[in-house]
């Protein structure tokens, strides 16, 4: 079945009790039991809900994996990954990663004695070099956020086979629809299911897909005896997106490639960082594993006053963090979604005050355009 055939059918049978053609909504905390003993397979919604296990078994089946895993929110989803090791085990880890997945790993797993090295993961070497006899996971993601970097997953599931880790992708910049790391050599898929695969800003979720049955086994454990599930109407709101990941996706990357282009002939703009643009240095990597560049990009703009002044004349861009969602966002990463990495770390990624990161929404490119015309040019 292809991915959006298989997006709007699977886990989605009309339902069994009523024909209703949409999932129901189980909003139950628990279930009837018969007797003793007995029951339909489930018993407290911590456990199972009907809701989140058809949401579940979609994601499972559009990541190409045996299984995926529903959670509170995206952080939750990696801090449930993390909880597959173990006190002394070490984790390589992207120097460029999400700022919660820094925080987490740096302020919080650190105390429960796993360690870390962060490396940049351009260069395949820089992951060799970091290996341990302890090194149990490799954790990526690809495109990064807000320098849009590009990881050879092919290379580095290499190595982890290797060495016998887990590699973990965080797909949430690309989607599923865009690049399939279980495909690739990747052990686990983690996802902020609150970006593109909610994709309307109204909902907070994470969710995780392995394709090994051993790896699903411990996922099932974890999710119902640490308990950061999600509610079922999240789960069931990202059914509802599922339907349409796939043409959102589609106008999102049409958007982001025409901007891209335009912004990368402004007299006014210094650098654009998209991974669709040819004169991105890893376009060609990123040709090679993901089948669309998504809808994000960060603009270089040469000074806090300009990226001061652009987000302020912006109208249909609204300032705000978060992306994915159908309306298009700018954010200033130093001020805004990268505030707590230090100032070193920050200019050596090349996150500058003059930076400016826009998720490009499905509206019309032309209003984009011209809205982005107007605030550059006052
Ligand atoms: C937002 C985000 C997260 C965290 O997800 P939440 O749903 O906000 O907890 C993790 N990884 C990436 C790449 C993200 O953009």
């Amino acid at each position: 079945m292809k991915f959006s055939t298989a997006a709007i059918h699977v886990g989605q049978e009309p339902d069994e009790l009523t024909g209703a053609v949409t999932v129901p909504l189980y909003q139950t905390s628990t279930y009837a039991q018969e007797e003793i003993g007995k029951h339909k397979g489930w018993e407290y919604a911590r456990t199972q809900n009907p809701t989140r296990s058809r949401w579940e078994t979609c994601l499972a089946e559009m990541e190409g994996g045996l299984a995926a895993f529903a959670f509170g929110s995206g952080s939750a989803a990696v801090d449930a990954v993390m909880r597959l090791l173990n006190a002394g085990d070490h984790v390589i880890m992207a120097e460029d990663m999400y700022g919660g997945t820094y925080r987490l790993a740096s302020k919080v797993l650190t105390r429960f004695g796993l360690t870390f090295s962060y490396v940049d993961m351009r260069n395949l070497d820089n992951i060799r070099a970091a290996v341990q006899p302890n090194t149990k996971m490799i954790y990526t993601e690809t495109p990064t956020n807000p320098m849009m970097t590009i990881t050879d997953l092919r290379g580095v599931a290499a190595i982890s086979q290797e060495i016998g880790a887990v590699m973990v992708v965080d797909n949430t910049f690309a989607s599923p629809y865009f690049q399939r790391p279980l495909q690739l050599g990747a052990d686990i898929v983690v996802h902020s299911a609150t970006k593109y695969l909610g994709g309307h800003s109204d909902l907070v979720h994470g969710i995780v897909a392995t394709r090994h049955q051993h790896l699903a086994d411990d996922l099932t454990f974890l999710q119902n005896a640490v308990g950061a599930v999600p509610g079922p109407l999240e789960c069931w709101l990202c059914l509802r997106s599922a339907k349409t990941l796939h043409v959102r996706m589609d106008r999102h990357a049409a958007n982001a490639q025409r901007i891209a282009e335009w912004l990368e002939q402004h007299p006014s703009v210094n650098a654009v960082h998209y991974p669709g643009l040819p004169s991105h240095p890893q376009h060609d990597l990123a040709k090679s594993q993901m089948s669309g560049f998504s809808g994000m990009i960060s603009v270089e703009l040469g000074s806090l006053a300009k990226a001061v002044q652009v987000t302020k004349n912006l109208k249909l861009f609204c300032l705000a963090e978060s992306l994915g969602g159908v309306e298009s966002l700018v954010c200033h990463p130093v001020s805004m979604t990268h505030g707590s990495v230090p100032v070193e770390q920050r200019e050596k990624l090349g996150i500058t005050e003059g930076l400016i990161r826009l998720s490009v929404g499905i509206e019309d490119v032309e209003d984009l355009i011209e809205d982005l015309a107007n605030a550059l040019m006052h």
